[in-house]
């Protein structure tokens, strides 16, 4: 699967590691998550060809759902120390 990156509005052939082109990124932002429902979906729908591998597939849907606040780990140790 070497296919190279396209934007994935336009199919335009883009070099760096995102989805978008330069110009679809000024029209929608940096954020995935402020970007329209269908751009998500077609974002999603790229992944999913990109990265058959079910494991790395999951991570990535962790990696979507995670909150920044839940990136704060509570070790369950700490309770032990009071
Ligand atoms: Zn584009």
């Amino acid at each position: 699967m070497s296919q190279a990156k396209k934007c994935v509005v336009c199919g335009k052939p883009i070099t760096w590691r995102f989805w978008i082109c330069e110009k679809h990124r000024k029209e929608y932002g940096d954020n995935l998550r402020d970007w329209p429902e269908w751009l998500q979906f077609l974002v999603k729908d790229t992944r999913r060809e990109q990265y058959s591998d079910e494991r790395q597939q999951r991570l990535l849907d962790m990696i979507d759902d995670l909150d920044p606040k839940h990136l704060i780990s509570v070790d369950p140790q700490d309770e032990d120390r009071f």
